[in-house]
């Protein structure tokens, strides 16, 4: 097995564009949550590791000119204790805050619970809903996605063997916007989501505006629930168009049953939970 420690992006980038790195199957290590369990108990085989984690420069969190940019090694503890996060994405907290425990959160990185592209990802719902661009590294050059067009299915997206994901941007919310998350699990923490529910909306003259719904473990890849934003989008602010917004979002999921729960239950609690996020008070 080769191990590489780049000591750099630019190190990074030269490693990953070389054939031996394709040709050994190689493979990016952040904080190794995912790939060093794929390697152990999923059959994941590979001959090259290059361990990007003590890359300074893609670890951070900034905003300027309301635009935030969270590199992509920055730590589920980093976003958790950002009062830039807490204040402009409130519900990228909340998924942080609900993200198994401390010593995961120091290692786990935003970039590897992206790359990872489970349906379960916490930190992917939140991400949707506040339209998050991924910026694209190689040797080529640079190319900029949003998150929605990032991923193909279950573990698949769009990243090609010799890219890395850099970084990942978005606006900042204004502050009066309702910002929400919720993970349903099987137990209150240390769990795999059964359904998560992602929301950004603002009530203006108790209208809904600026509605956005993402929903995770419901569907091959996060989705956002378009059809019921745009129920919502500029309708007065009532319990039954909330109900008939909910009725919607659930058939906008295809979910499937598996060992956390039935798709009937998914379903269920799309319809259950979201009234509850786009209450007002
Ligand atoms: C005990 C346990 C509890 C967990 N709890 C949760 C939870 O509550 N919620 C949740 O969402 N997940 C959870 N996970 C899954 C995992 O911790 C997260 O998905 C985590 O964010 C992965 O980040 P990482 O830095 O460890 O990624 P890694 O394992 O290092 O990488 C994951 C994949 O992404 C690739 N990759 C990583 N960074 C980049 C990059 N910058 N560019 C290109 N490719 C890259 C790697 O090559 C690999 O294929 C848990 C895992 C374990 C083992």
């Amino acid at each position: 097995m080769i191990y590489i420690k780049p000591a750099d992006k630019k190190e990074l980038l030269e490693l990953v564009a070389q054939p031996s790195f394709r040709k050994n199957n190689g493979q990016i290590l952040a904080g190794g949550s995912d790939l060093l369990v794929k390697m152990e108990h999923f059959g994941l085989k590979t001959g090259m590791i290059v361990d990007v984690k003590s890359i300074k420069s893609l670890r951070g969190i900034t905003k300027k000119d309301n635009v935030i940019r969270i590199g992509s090694l920055t730590t589920l503890s980093d976003i958790l204790e950002s009062k830039i996060l807490s204040k402009n994405a409130p519900n990228l907290t909340q998924a942080a805050k609900n993200f198994a425990a401390i010593q995961m959160r120091n290692r786990s990185t935003i970039g590897g619970n992206i790359c990872n592209a489970s349906p379960a990802g916490d930190l992917i719902p939140p991400l949707y809903a506040l339209e998050a661009t991924l910026k694209l590294e190689s040797q080529r050059g640079i190319r900029t996605v949003n998150i929605q067009q990032f991923f193909k299915g279950p573990g698949k997206t769009v990243l090609k063997p010799d890219e890395l994901l850099s970084e990942i941007s978005f606006s900042a919310l204004p502050s009066s916007t309702f910002s929400r998350f919720y993970k349903l699990g099987q137990r209150e923490s240390m769990a795999i989501a059964v359904v998560s529910l992602a929301l950004n909306f603002n009530s203006e003259n108790n209208r809904f505006k600026d509605v956005r719904i993402a929903l995770g473990s419901v569907a091959p890849t996060v989705i956002r629930a378009k059809e019921a934003e745009k129920i919502l989008e500029g309708t007065d602010i009532s319990p039954e168009i909330v109900e008939k917004a909910a009725k919607i979002a659930a058939k906008e999921c295809s979910p499937i049953s598996d060992v956390r729960s039935s798709a009937d239950y998914r379903r269920l609690m799309v319809l259950r939970l979201l009234p509850e996020l786009l209450k007002i008070a």
